[in-house]
């Protein structure tokens, strides 16, 4: 058995070797993360991109795998800048039934899958933002992809983001009853332990919920002082992280800037001087237009068949304040709430919402997000010595933003996953 078991690993580290070998691709065009390059070439080594230009600008060796990809676009592997890999959509299971009544290990099972469509979808690199309710399972994800045992995306974890005393839900049950909540309450002083603690068990930044729809008629009201939000951002910055934040409402967005939050999450109610705040304090902005979209749906909007909901309007209202400010704008959509895998609805809304170019919507999935996960020296674009994270499509994105949505291949850290070009039919 032992020596079986040693003949396999010898096949699997075989498989590996070979599947880390070397690669030129060579479709139509190319998206480098800034512009697009008809004719362009790119050269993988091992994990990494080693070269792109033109066919005649780069030399290959004799083994390197030739993959011809007529009719393609080839893009850096995109970024979701906002996933909840532990949630599903809400028209499924409601949120307060997959916080209260499925467990951990239930959820993680379905996580796997979500992962795995995620990465299949092209996107290779996840912010996801909050297991709620899931405790670390992220961080269990995380590592389980990492080490090869599941296919997923690569992931930066949040674990499970912090919230006051009251304002979180699931909600409106008998008081008499502790119901667990979707994230970890803490308050005043108790934010320093449950920072560190977040950190200690495996966050890779801090996020937290600067408001919430608390008001006395449910709307969104803050929730954290701004000395609170100090506090965080303290703690988390002489860890070497950072924090980033839920915030809808004026108030919430203006505390979480001040405080030196890095990203604003949703912002449904920004404004011409919000906008400018955030170009000053050089914030990027996540407006997940996919969540809200999805959940009027679900609550039975017929989106084209009927006039936009007060909340459709207000997203469209802000979201074109922050395009025409020239914030800038990360790609995020909350997915979670909308489908694992149909990451590029958010892209897709971004135009309709808010008017935003194909071009400026490419670069937010690619060098906009890379930068807003400090990682902008590794992913998100096409360069020499970058991560060779790469997805293809077919058709050309600058003409159909919907084309994202027929992908022929995904390629992460060199190992290919998904490859429906003409070399493999
Ligand atoms: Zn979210």
């Amino acid at each position: 058995m032992r020596y079986l078991s040693f003949i396999l690993l010898l096949c699997v580290s075989y498989a590996n070797a070979q599947q880390k070998s070397s690669y030129l691709l060579q479709p139509d065009r190319v998206f480098d993360g800034v512009e697009m390059h008809d004719g362009w070439v790119v050269l993988i080594e091992g994990d990494k991109i080693t070269s792109t230009g033109t066919k005649e600008s780069i030399k290959a060796s004799k083994e390197t795998q030739v993959i011809s990809m007529p009719g393609v676009t080839l893009l850096p592997g995109l970024i979701e800048g906002h996933s909840h890999l532990l949630l599903y959509p809400y028209n499924i299971t409601d949120w307060d039934v997959q916080v209260l009544k499925e467990s951990d290990s239930y959820r993680t099972a379905r996580a796997t899958v979500h992962a795995k469509n995620t990465l299949f979808a092209g996107f290779t690199t996840v912010r996801d933002l909050g297991t709620e309710g899931a405790g670390y399972s992220d961080v269990a994800l995380k590592r389980a992809i990492n080490e090869g045992v599941i296919p997923g995306p690569r992931m930066l974890v949040a674990g499970r983001a912090i919230v006051t005393t009251g304002s979180y839900g699931p909600k409106g049950y008998d008081t008499d009853m502790e119901i667990m909540l979707g994230a970890e309450p803490a308050d005043g002083d108790n934010l320093i332990r449950v920072v560190r603690d977040q950190i200690g068990k495996g966050a890779d930044f801090i996020k937290i919920y600067a408001d919430y729809r608390w008001g006395p008629k449910g709307e969104d009201q803050p929730s954290f002082t701004l000395d609170e939000l100090k506090v965080v951002n303290e703690v988390a910055r002489s860890s070497g992280r950072y924090f980033v934040s839920h915030a809808k409402s004026k108030e919430a967005i203006r505390r979480a800037i001040l405080a030196g939050a890095e990203t604003i999450e949703h912002g449904d109610f920004l404004d011409e001087e919000i906008a400018q705040l955030m170009k000053e304090h050089k914030v990027t902005y996540f407006p997940t237009i996919g969540a809200v979209d999805a959940t009027q749906r679900y609550r039975g909007w017929k989106k084209g068949k009927e006039e936009d909901t007060p909340t459709v309007k207000q997203k469209k209202k802000s979201f074109s304040i922050a395009v025409k400010s020239g914030v800038t704008i990360g790609m995020g959509g909350d997915v979670g709430v909308f489908p694992h895998g149909e990451n590029v609805l958010e892209m897709e809304l971004m135009a309709e919402y808010g008017g935003m170019k194909a071009i400026d919507i490419l670069k937010a999935a690619t060098t906009v997000n890379a930068k807003a996960l400090h990682m902008e020296n590794e992913i998100g674009a096409i360069r020499p010595g970058w991560k060779a994270d790469l997805m293809a499509i077919e058709g050309d994105p600058l003409k159909n933003l919907s084309d994202l949505r027929k992908v022929k291949f995904v390629m992460k850290d060199g190992v290919i996953y998904r490859d429906e070009t003409e070399s493999k039919q």
